[in-house]
Parts: C-alpha cells; structure tokens; sequence
C-alpha cells in the first residue's frame, strides 16, 4: 500500500481530527489488532460479537499511531504521539477511504458478480489478465464490504488491472460496492437462487446483480452469461452501456461450439469473432467452460491478443475444496463442499456422471438461505442426482426433498437414504464403499461436509 496522509483520510471520511497531526503519513490499514503493524491506521468495525473499539490499546502496543472511532465511543489512550479521528460510522469509513485510495490508481477494474461461480470466474479472469497484465484480485472469498476495501488496499504502483469479486444477500450491497470500485467492465456470471430469501424472486435476484452497473459509463461492459433465461432478456433492453455475452447458444458474441473433457481438464472450441479457436483450462465441470468464456470476453475487451488469453487459461489453478479431484488407493472424491446452490449442484452432479464405469455415490447436504424456495430447489436438484448417481445420500433438513424427487423419478428406493448428520452418513459409507467408487461430496458452507470428506480421503 502506498502511505496516505491523516488529512486526506478526514477528507475523505468527513471525520473529525480529535487529536494528532494531519501531516503523519499513514502506511497500511488494519481492522485487527492481532495483525497490526507499525505505522498503520486501526479501524475498529463493530460485529455482531466483537467491538474493535476494545482492541485500540492491543494495536498501540503493535506500533499503530492512528485510529479511527466512531462518535459514541471514547478513546481513552493518553499517549502523545497518537491520532485520532471521529467519524460516523467506521464500517463505512473503510469504504470511505478504499475509495479514495483507488481513485489514486486509474486501472482497469473488472467487477465479478452472480449467484454461483463468482470465485472461480474472478481467479480465471486473473489468470488470462496475468498473461499480459500485472493483475490484483482479491483473495479467496473477499467480497464483501469489509473484504473487498481491504483487497483494495494492496493496490499500488505496478498494477495494471484488478479484477474483484463482489457478493450480496440483499439489495443495495453490490451498489456499495461498485461505488467503490467503478468497475469499467462489469461480469454476471448467472442468475439462481442464492439469497432468494431476502430478494423475493429471481427479477429481485438479477435486479441486485445488476447494481454493479451504477456507476457505469457509455464505455464500461457488461459480460452476462447469454443462456442464462433471465440474463438473455437484458439483449432486448436499450441499455446505456455496451453488453457482450458468452453461452452455448449461437446468438451469443462467444460462443462453444463444442467440448470436451479428460482428467486433465477441458478441451473447448469456441467461435470468437468469426475465428474458430481452441482452448483448454485444466478444471473440470461444463460450467467452468461458461467462466472460462467469460474470461476470454473480458480479455479480448482488454486487448490481450488470442495466444495470451490461452496461456492465461492454462495457467488457471482451481481453489480448494471447488470441484476438487482426490484419488486415494481405493476411491476418487470430488469435493466440492465449499458451499452449493441448485445451479452449483447440477454442475457437480455433472461432473460425477462422466465416471461412467464406476459407481457413482452422490453425497450431497442442504442448501440455506433459500427460504420458501428451499423444497423447490431441492427437488430440482433431484432430477440430476437421478440422472447422475447410482446412490443418494443426504444429510441434513430440506436434502431430503432431493431424495424424495429421486424417487419421484423413478429413482431405486434402496438406493436413496437420508441422514442427520455428517456423522452417520460417515458410518453408513463404512459400511458400503467398495473400491473404484467415485464419491461427490457438496453442501452449502454451514453443513461442514469437509468432514464427510476427511474421512473418505483417509479411508484407503
Ligand atoms: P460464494 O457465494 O460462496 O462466493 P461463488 O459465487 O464465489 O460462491 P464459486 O466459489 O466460484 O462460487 O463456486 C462455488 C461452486 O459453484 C463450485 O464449486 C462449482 O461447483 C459451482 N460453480 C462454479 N461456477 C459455476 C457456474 N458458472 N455455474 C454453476 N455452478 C458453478
Ligand atoms: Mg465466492
């Protein structure tokens, strides 16, 4: 991070200076006292369990000299050498000053939104801008309004582009963020049914996503998925921007035209611009062909030329616990319990449905925070672990409803259980897993499946 000064920080908080020197040179931004270092600008943010107002001694005695309050709370450090500036809210403060410290750097942002695969598309839009770019991106899953200021933050001098992933559960969060931010170009990677809850219906959903375009100008880009059925409507509108979109479907300004997959990865032709080219992205799923194809979109609209994009694509390294291939001497394991959503789950499903001669398990828990939806995207997710299992396992509440639709389907009953726990879908797989089983383990975060598959990759 390059240094910012106390005054510029009152600027651009509307804060008040209740004691120091506006000259002092700020060098980073801290919002935990146990990573404190020398020099920084501490900023207590108020949780729902923690108060940071209680950490400000702990980073004072780290070397921080400048904080940050918020008006109902007193600071009683009685040192010297310390600044300290009152503003409203320090949440917002923090948004407040990643602002003004991006309008420092006038680079390419890219903006990543959708109800599923924003962290793997923002990764494999870092890996193609990488090719030819010094990229920023945030880590992991940074998207918030804490995160993504923070990832801001370590913008300096030699970035040339940053490509950040935004995450919302209601409205008005990704219109914060892309205030911040600005995007120049704008990705949507689909519209599902994550936080359906607090939106009320799928427009709600994509009337949210579409906030990151609220700050756009006539020559920003919005790259939506063009087969997504409510993504596709936007082709219609008269929009004051200039949108692009990627698919399987003709009509589309990128198109697959055809694909296909080994153990290594994915191998897809695409029409881009009226060039065949081939690609290739060591990840595994048809979905990760569409956030491949939103990279290629946003790379060309950055002119990187055709060689870079693929070299881009070859240097995509897929995080952990997404679609993650574990062979152990006696099964495969796909884990994805990162998190899951219908359209994350028929992804997944797909992937275990290429081993077609293995049997194929499929241990799958709920999804949250879908609210009245929650036993209609379950059974949705029944058709394709029907068509792509040989057994089901749920755990959980509402996965039962996937079980149910199974057999709804025609789905052998025997092959159908469901469980409360992770722990006794744990001894029910001791009691069947033969070797050559291929096991797709994925659940919504809270369900923890990771311990579903810390035993599968010690049992061998
Ligand atoms: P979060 O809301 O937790 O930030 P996210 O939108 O960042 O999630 P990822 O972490 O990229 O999503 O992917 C989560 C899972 O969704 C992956 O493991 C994969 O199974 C699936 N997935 C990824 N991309 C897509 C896509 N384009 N369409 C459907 N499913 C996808
Ligand atoms: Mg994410």
């Amino acid at each position: 991070m390059n240094s910012i000064k106390i005054e510029e920080i009152l600027d651009c908080t509307d804060g008040k200076l209740i004691k120091g020197n506006r000259e002092y040179l700020v060098s980073n931004i801290c919002i935990d006292s146990r990573k404190a270092l020398e020099g920084g600008l501490f900023i207590p943010l108020i949780g729902e369990k923690f108060d940071g107002h209680s950490f400000i001694l702990n980073a004072y005695k780290k070397g921080i000299k400048s904080f940050l309050k918020d008006e109902n709370h007193n600071i009683d450090l009685n040192f010297d050498d310390i600044n300290v500036i009152e503003v409203k809210d320090t949440t917002k403060a923090l948004g407040d000053i990643a602002k003004f410290y991006k309008s420092k750097f006038p680079i390419n942002y890219v903006g990543v939104t959708g109800s599923t695969g924003k962290t793997t598309t923002k990764d494999i839009i870092h890996s193609v801008l990488s090719s030819k770019y010094k990229t920023l991106k945030n880590e992991g899953n940074f998207n918030n309004h804490i995160g993504l200021p923070l990832t801001v933050f370590n913008l300096n001098n030699e970035y040339e582009c940053a490509v950040l992933e935004m995450g919302m559960s209601s409205f008005g969060e990704i219109e914060y963020l892309a205030n911040i931010v600005e995007p120049k170009i704008a990705v949507i990677s689909n519209i599902g049914f994550s936080h359906i809850e607090n939106l009320g219906s799928r427009e709600g959903i994509l009337k949210a996503k579409l906030e990151i375009t609220s700050n756009f100008k006539e020559n920003s880009i919005l790259i939506v998925n063009g087969d997504d059925e409510y993504l596709r409507k936007l082709k219609n509108k008269n929009l004051n921007y200039k949108l692009k979109s990627f698919g399987f479907e003709k009509y589309n300004d990128l198109y697959c035209i055809r694909y296909k997959m080994d153990e290594k990865g994915i191998y897809f032709n695409c029409a881009v611009y009226n060039n065949e080219e081939e690609f290739f992205i060591p990840a595994r799923g048809k979905h990760n062909i569409y956030n491949a194809m939103a990279a290629i979109l946003v790379g060309i609209e950055l002119n990187l030329n055709i060689d870079e994009i693929k070299n881009g694509l070859l240097n995509f390294k897929s995080s952990k616990m997404r679609l993650d291939i574990l062979k152990n001497s006696l099964l495969t394991v796909i884990n994805d319990a990162y998190n899951a959503s219908p359209d994350s789950m028929k992804a997944a499903l797909e992937v275990l449905g290429e081993y077609k001669n293995n049997r194929k398990i499929s241990v799958l828990g709920d999804m949250l925070e879908m609210g009245d939806y929650a036993q209609k995207g379950h059974r949705m997710v029944g058709k394709y672990a029907k068509n792509n299992s040989d057994i089901i396992l749920t755990v959980g509440k509402n996965s039962e409803y996937i079980g149910i639709q199974a057999l709804d389907e025609g789905f052998d009953e025997k092959n159908i259980k469901h469980f409360k726990s992770n722990l006794e879908v744990i001894n029910y797989l001791k009691k069947i897993l033969k070797a050559n089983d291929v096991v797709l383990v994925k659940g919504s975060r809270g369900m923890m499946m990771e311990e579903i598959v810390e035993f599968l990759n010690n049992n061998n």
